[in-house]
């Protein structure tokens, strides 16, 4: 018998990445031994961030497995990043975990995968080591990928995924209210190809089921619906840096530490935070106009614009925008997202709805301006919109455009109204108790841990 030993594989993304190191590091935190594997270009993306950031090193094991890329551009090839993640890293990490458990004391007893990683169940099944399912979306989203069938049988959606009519739906009361050419695998961006996506989900949501763990980065009083609909997932969120005390690690990009001492000179509750993720690409156009409706509002803004945030690489604001916010803007190319949300002076967020940026504005009662861009942003949008009532949402014009006086109004609007931030605080309340003592998440990732720790190598 061996100590435990876990291996997590996370899907090598920025959204993914960030609250599966999380989960690592409150499981190191209780003794266990970890183990992160990545592909090189995430791996390597990730130490270069961390550079002299932090002791992670001593208890956390970071690996990284050959990725066959040549440059990193090639990533950007469509099909690359899913070629490596569901051709290359299989055989990849198969081979490595055989190389570890030849030693006698040291044996992965215990693999966590990003749920999209199905073919995980195989490995894990044939070497007979436990297997844990991570789910980095809302347990909604999740649940809707168990709901396929159904959708299929009840003439929803054809057996590819591609809605039959364009319709919306909700399967409970307190779940999202979905638009059928909205659900996540229809509204890639041009990400992948749509019916791909779809027998890929199809596939995992298999493997996620037959998984010992199904575990999720939510809380059962944030979703009640989606976990009555899929009782086998269980929350263990928010999986925060702030509930460790510590700062989120797993970055890609080396934070701008500019926007700190800028936002500690502005008035309490009076920024626009403005962030759109790791992935989303904007039409230069619609660039424009978010700068255009940002001078507009007339409030100070602190807003990350990410190098290739639009289609045209190079992220040209509008002739003379920045001479005319002069300070009253603050413009970085990365921040430390949970650590902003947190700062006094943050007003509202105006986001693309990914589900880390949705739980970590939520954990801090900061309401919310949506602008989802694609997958499971839709979703995530209509919780805060529709059933939390925490936020707004940008609507598009007839030509597909955010136009600036759309952004101004509605900034107006959330602002305006005190009962959003109201809303925002109740539900931080309500989320936040679930990681104390005696929280379900809290008691949940007790059991987890304490199951961890239980499981001797029969390697
Ligand atoms: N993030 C950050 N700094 C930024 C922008 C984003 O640290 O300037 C982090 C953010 O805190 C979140 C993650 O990147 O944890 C983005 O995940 P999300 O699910 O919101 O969106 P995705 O990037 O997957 O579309």
């Amino acid at each position: 018998m061996s100590n435990p030993h876990v291996l997590i594989i996370p899907l090598p993304a920025q959204g993914h990445i960030i609250p599966l190191m999380e989960l690592a590091q409150n499981l190191a935190n209780n003794g266990i031994k970890i183990t992160f594997v990545n592909p090189e270009f995430s791996h390597h993306s990730m130490v270069n961030a961390l550079a002299g950031k932090t002791t992670l090193a001593d208890k956390i094991h970071l690996v990284s497995v050959p990725d066959g890329l040549e440059s990193i551009e090639d990533l950007q090839v469509q099909g690359r990043f899913f070629e490596i993640v569901l051709k290359v890293m299989p055989e990849k990490v198969e081979e490595m975990i055989k190389r570890i458990n030849k030693s006698e004391d040291d044996k992965i007893t215990c693999v966590i995968a990003d749920h999209l990683l199905g073919w995980v169940q195989e490995f894990a099944t044939k070497m007979k080591i436990k297997r844990v399912a991570f789910l980095s979306p809302a347990a909604a989203t999740v649940a809707l990928e168990f709901s396929i069938p159904k959708l299929i049988n009840e003439g929803v959606i054809n057996s590819d995924g591609t809605p039959i009519t364009n319709k919306t739906c909700q399967f409970e009361p307190t779940m999202p209210i979905m638009n059928t050419s909205e659900f996540n695998w229809s509204s890639v961006g041009n990400m992948t190809d749509p019916k791909f996506l779809f027998n890929t989900l199809l596939q995992c949501s298999k493997s996620v089921k037959s998984a010992d763990w199904a575990i999720c980065n939510s809380s059962y009083d944030l979703e009640p619906g989606a976990f009555a609909l899929a009782p086998e997932i269980v929350p263990m969120g928010p999986l925060l840096a702030s509930n460790r005390l510590g700062e989120s690690v797993g970055l890609f990009l080396q934070e701008d530490l500019t926007w700190l001492e800028w936002l500690d000179q502005q008035p309490q509750c009076s920024v626009l935070y403005v962030a759109f993720g790791s992935t989303t690409v904007f039409k230069h156009t619609q660039f424009q106009e978010i700068a255009m409706g940002l001078e507009l509002t007339n409030r100070s803004f602190l807003w990350v614009v990410r190098p290739g945030i639009t289609d045209q690489g190079i992220e040209a604001y509008p002739e003379g925008f920045l001479n005319r916010v002069g300070t009253r803007g603050k413009i970085v190319s990365w921040a430390l997202q949970q650590k902003v949300l947190s700062h006094p002076s943050i007003a509202c967020f105006v986001s693309h709805c990914g589900w880390n940026s949705t739980i970590e504005s939520v954990s801090n009662g900061v309401p919310i301006i949506c602008c989802p861009y694609y997958a499971d942003q839709f979703i995530n949008q209509s919780y805060i919109n529709d059933i939390w009532k925490i936020g707004v949402k940008l609507d598009k014009d007839t030509q597909g455009i955010i136009t600036r006086e759309e952004i101004k109004n509605k900034v107006d609007q959330l602002l305006d109204d005190d009962m959003f931030k109201d809303r925002a605080l109740r539900l931080k309340e309500v989320m936040m108790s679930s990681i104390s003592e005696g929280g379900r998440s809290h008691k949940n990732f007790q059991n987890f841990s304490t199951w961890i720790k239980g499981l001797s190598s029969i390697v």
